[in-house]
């Protein structure tokens, strides 16, 4: 088999799914989606037909997933200073973004819960889905909703849902057992379904357990406190048959074990023999760890449920954190093939050009806990080898370098591979995420490689990320000329 008959045979076999809308057959080709996110600003400021001729122009966008929900900066508002703006968009620096729900929260499907059904006040007199869905139908384009578990802290009623953590102060981040976390999910779930013509949902959670928050084990700020020890956790976790107490006890060493070696007091066995002492003495930290996780995949399965329910022929899937790409600790709890229970599809997060540079970050994250007994280039080393990459930077040169396109190919391969029955794989490629002043900037080359990478993987389907409003359009146009080449697309 030839590589085009392997693309074109993929592409039929993710046109054989329950979705009416990716059907393929012989004669026919499949319409693979090809989807990008976007946010309401960039419909607000260049005008919704004009953003749509452009998006199927530029890259055979056939499938728009629209950001709907966030109080985040990541898929929502234009560049955030300090961050070229793209050659398009009003050129001006949205600084008072707020975020919100960017369509119409309506009140009845938010009764059970205490976390207020905020309208992003951004934009107070439009409506993203009303506005953009009809003008997207009649082109041929599928509109999904995408929304995410990013809140400001001062949403009224969210305190009503905090975690708990180890010292037993409440944290600034919802916790998936409480039923005002679980409600407010499936309201919204509800309101987007029942309320539009809506052609399917995805929702993201980039949080993970108490065990990988204490150690770090991400792009993200260092070693975190560890969670949940609410009401709703600990009565979980005595129908379980896990002993609070005896974990809250093993977290508290972990957390004395860090503040240690932060302090510059190496313990006398070393950190990785001390960690794993940890562990053997209080296994209820690992127990913690999966009740955790299990807390946040009950309501993926209630919130497949309800859209389900509502909806059965509409996909909903997932947006998997871009730390399963550097940390084996997440990627171990991202079974993609139990993920198949209750997804249609995952987005894979498969960002190449700022992966260098979050990369490094995670390693000096790791060796300053888990592995400080290693050098930060041996850590490098051994996080290639776990995660099944080669041929990736040195760690001095990945913050200018980047990741690859073959880190791409074969995070890919993995995922076609590792995922079971029907769920599909869009991975999620990268244009023009920001990264630093001195770190590797998204060109066309690369873009255009990682896209036929995607695709030589044997993706079904692919996501440009983040958002538009960051995208400058010569790497968007060699995204589209990659795409072209990969797949037949039918954008109306
Ligand atoms: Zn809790």
């Amino acid at each position: 088999m030839n590589r085009r008959e392997f693309i074109e045979s993929s592409a039929a076999a993710a046109g054989a799914t329950m979705f009416g809308w990716v059907e393929s057959t012989q004669a026919q080709p499949s319409t693979v989606p090809v989807g990008i996110q976007v946010g309401a600003v960039s419909f607000v400021d260049e005008g919704t037909d004009k953003v749509l001729e452009a998006l199927g122009e530029l890259a055979s966008i056939n499938t728009l997933f629209l950001a709907t929900f966030t109080y985040g900066r990541g898929i929502g508002g234009r560049q955030p200073r300090g961050n070229p703006l793209p050659d398009h968009g009003k050129q001006e620096y949205d600084d008072d973004y707020h975020g919100g729900n960017f369509a119409t929260p309506h009140p009845r499907y938010y009764k059970n819960t205490s976390i207020a059904p905020q309208k992003a006040p951004d934009h107070p007199d439009y409506d993203v889905i009303a506005d953009v869905l009809p003008r997207a139908h009649k082109r041929g384009m599928k509109v999904i909703c995408w929304y995410e578990d990013v809140f400001r802290k001062d949403v009224p009623g969210l305190d009503k849902a905090f975690e708990v953590d180890v010292h037993g102060r409440a944290v600034a981040r919802v916790c998936y057992r409480n039923p005002n976390t679980l409600n407010f999910w499936l309201g919204l779930t509800e309101d987007y379904l029942r309320s539009y013509p809506v052609d399917g949902l995805m929702f993201g959670s980039e949080r993970q357990g108490p065990l990988n928050n204490a150690l770090g084990a991400s792009h993200g700020g260092g070693p975190g406190t560890a969670g949940c020890f609410c009401t709703h956790c600990l009565a979980a976790a005595n129908r379980e048959g896990i002993n609070a107490e005896r974990a809250r006890r093993g977290y508290l060493a972990l957390d004395q074990w860090i503040e240690g070696m932060k302090g510059g007091r190496r313990p006398v066995d070393g950190a990785f023999v001390t960690f794993w002492r940890i562990l053997v003495e209080h296994p209820e930290v690992l127990a913690w760890e999966r009740l955790w996780n299990e807390g946040l995949r009950d309501v993926y399965r209630a919130m497949y449920r309800k859209a389900h329910e509502i909806a059965p022929r509409k996909p909903m899937g997932w947006h998997i954190w871009h730390t399963n790409s550097f940390a084996p600790f997440y990627r171990a709890e991202q079974d993609y093939r139990a993920f198949s229970d209750y997804s249609d599809y995952l987005k894979v997060v498969m960002y190449h050009n700022c992966g260098g540079p979050r990369m490094a970050r995670y390693i000096r994250n790791v060796n300053s806990t888990l592995f400080a007994d290693l050098t930060p280039e041996q850590t490098t080393e051994l996080t290639y080898r776990i995660q099944q990459y080669s041929g990736e930077a040195t760690l001095d040169k990945l913050p200018t370098a980047g990741l690859t396109a073959d880190y791409v190919r074969r995070e890919t391969r993995r995922a076609v591979a590792g995922v079971g029955g029907n769920t599909r794989i869009w991975p999620g490629i990268e244009i023009d995420i920001p990264t630093g002043e001195k770190e590797k900037k998204t060109t066309p080359e690369d873009v255009y490689a990682s896209v036929k990478a995607t695709f030589e993987g044997g993706a079904h389907g692919i996501i440009l990320s983040r958002k538009y409003s960051e995208m400058r359009l010569d790497n968007l146009r060699a995204a589209g000329r990659a795409i072209r080449e990969s797949v037949k697309t039918a954008s109306r």
